[in-house]
């Protein structure tokens, strides 16, 4: 579903992704943990070309995103969902669901709400859908941002620490419901601290220190017997 091929990406002079091969297959979910500043967001970020690699490849679902005819495609495809949200704060909880899915998708104002209320139910929010997102905790924010992302029906969920600006007691009602997405098949990629999850849903975890992938193995065997001093070190940080 998702293939990288070599990435490399610059910002000025600075190297941030110093060459990520990796392959990622239809229905898997894979966690990508590693310090601040490691290039973890920006591995997710050339994976629907919010950043375009410097050299490299980044194919999903079939699809070369240097090719840029098929870039609005492949981006309706993939889902993504941001630490701050990102809802559009001047329209009600629906028109957020609802935006994408009638400009890209063509889908009519009724169609639309439609599949914004289902959404909506299935996040446990079936009561905001007139409601600003300034009226939401944290929680349901996110809530509502991950249902707007699979509004459009997305092959693949991107996650890029979705739960570090939150509080404590709103983290697991966001977790519960990337885990019944993962449990319903979803391929997802999810950049996130929180190991228990990782544990207990992922197929994959990824370490990434430096710009480059220094683990790519099972919760357990990156948990219990890291290869890499790095992993070891970040690891006694954080456990
Ligand atoms: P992480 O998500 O692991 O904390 P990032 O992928 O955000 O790391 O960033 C990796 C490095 O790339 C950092 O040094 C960061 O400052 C730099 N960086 C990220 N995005 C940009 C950008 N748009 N312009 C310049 N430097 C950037
Ligand atoms: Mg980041």
């Amino acid at each position: 579903m998702i293939r990288l091929e070599n990435v490399h990406k610059t910002f000025g002079k600075n190297e941030v992704l110093k060459g990520i091969n990796l392959h990622i297959e239809q229905g898997q979910v894979v966690v990508i943990i590693g310090p601040s500043g490691s290039g973890k967001s920006t591995v997710l970020r050339t994976m629907n070309y919010l950043e375009e690699p410097t050299s490299g490849k980044v194919i999903v679902d079939g699809m070369d995103l240097a090719d840029k005819t098929k870039l609005n495609e492949v981006r309706a495809e993939v889902g993504m969902v941001f630490q701050n949200f990102n809802l559009f704060p001047h329209m009600t909880v629906m028109e957020n669901l609802t935006l994408a899915q009638k400009k890209v998708r063509k889908l009519s104002d009724e169609e639309a709400k439609k599949v914004g209320q289902a959404l909506l139910d299935r996040v446990g929010l079936a009561d905001k859908a007139n409601a600003y997102p300034d009226s939401l905790s944290g929680g349901q924010k996110q809530r509502v941002a991950i249902a707007r992302a699979l509004a459009m029906k997305p092959k693949v969920m991107l996650f890029d620490e979705p739960t570090s600006a939150l509080d404590p007691e709103m983290v697991r009602e966001v977790l519960d419901v990337m885990k019944s997405l993962a449990y319903e098949g979803m391929t997802m990629v999810i950049v996130t601290h929180e190991m228990n999850f990782a544990k207990e849903v992922a197929d994959r975890v990824l370490f990434v220190d430096g710009g480059l992938i220094l683990e790519d193995d099972t919760p357990k065997h990156v948990f219990e017997a890291p290869t890499n001093d790095r992993t070891k070190l970040f690891l006694s940080k954080i456990l």
